[in-house]
């Protein structure tokens, strides 16, 4: 049985994989430092698979915890989850951002090296294609960061490539994700941001449960079909498989490689706004306002690399999607 040492698993996506990790047999050691999540949820992650996760809180800056984790287990891969996450707040506090995601990264690689432990899958994003060069966005279109949080990726891809050219020994998959949505079908894991949502489908569920009055839909005079931006909305439970299916790889093979995890389809605000409404069987008010500033009219993923190379693609729908997101959200109104 393998040990996998996940950061952030206690987050929206860590979680999900951290479940299907379990459901696959691997041992599972977590470090969070609930920054952005709770501590419950490692609890939920062994209700929903009844095996057992071992849990350090902390953050992965701290070189003497992680040595302890490395000491008191034998770890034979690390998935790097961990990491501030929200767009506009990296712009307000780029400092905070470079200062966390950086140094965790070296930190983790450092430790890592030290106890000759050399397979890491990294969370990427799409975000660090920039502007599309071209769509679908293959793994090839050029890279490039249009705010802070898209930087400290890009940085860290960069970190990774020149530590593989530096020791050949490495296993690195490099994972970029599009839109994670949804939640797992238990009710029991899912998304729940503090505050005001910044990204889509949060925002529609509170509007759905009348914690928001409506959903300002950011422009309708994109170059798209209905005018309204479109993005590659991917189930995080796909997502997770994807995890699953590159440790797999990182054990069979070292090298570096990168991967896009979406779905290959773009749909739109409004398709987002009638699907959730149908699935939902509820209304969700909106109304059109400006741009938002630095969003892309469309943003999907060429998905051939990580189906020829992972044997991995997404299953589930946008239906999947929107009716698990408002579950889960109905699921913790009640307080569960
Ligand atoms: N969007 C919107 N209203 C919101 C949040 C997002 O109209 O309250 C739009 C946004 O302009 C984009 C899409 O929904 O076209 C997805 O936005 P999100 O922030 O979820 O993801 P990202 O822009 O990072 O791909």
């Amino acid at each position: 049985m393998k040990t996998i040492l996940v950061t952030g698993g206690t987050g929206f996506i860590g979680s999900h994989t951290c479940v299907e990790l379990l459901n696959d047999n691997y041992n599972i050691v977590i470090i969070d430092d609930f920054s952005n999540s709770k501590p419950e949820v490692a609890e939920k992650i062994m209700k929903i698979t009844n095996k057992k996760v071992k849990l350090y809180e902390g953050n992965v800056c701290d070189t003497e915890l992680l040595t302890k984790i490395f000491k008191e287990n034998q770890i034979d891969a690390v998935i790097h989850f961990a990491g501030y996450k929200a767009v506009g707040e990296s712009v307000a506090k780029p400092l905070m951002y470079y200062r966390n995601n950086i140094d965790s990264t070296l930190t983790l690689l450092e430790v890592m090296s030290d106890n000759n432990c050399k397979k890491i899958v990294f969370s990427s994003s799409a975000t660090v294609y920039g502007n599309p060069e071209r769509l679908p966005l293959d793994e090839s279109c050029h890279l490039s960061a249009t705010n802070p949080y898209g930087a400290t990726k890009l940085y860290i891809e960069g970190i990774l490539k020149d530590l593989y050219i530096s020791d050949n020994e490495w296993s690195i998959a490099v994972l970029r994700y599009f839109n994670p949505v949804g939640a797992h079908e238990s009710g029991l894991i899912g998304e729940n941001p503090n505050g005001i949502p910044n990204n889509l489908v949060p925002y529609i569920v509170k509007v759905a449960n009348k914690e928001l009055p409506e959903l300002n839909i950011f422009g309708n005079d994109y170059n798209t079909p209905d005018g309204t931006g479109v993005r590659d909305y991917i189930h995080v439970v796909d997502l997770a498989r994807g995890h699953v299916k590159s440790v797999e790889k990182i054990f069979e093979e070292s090298g570096i490689d990168y991967y896009n995890l979406g779905t290959g389809k773009g749909y739109s605000v409004l398709d987002l706004v009638k699907t959730f409404e149908s699935v939902n069987n509820i209304k969700i008010p909106y109304k059109i306002v400006a741009r938002r500033k630095g969003d892309v009219a469309a943003c999907f993923a060429s998905t051939n690399h990580a189906k020829e190379k992972l044997n991995w693609e997404a299953t589930l729908t946008l239906e999947d999607m929107l009716r698990s997101a408002y579950l889960y959200s109905k699921v913790i109104k009640k307080g569960y």
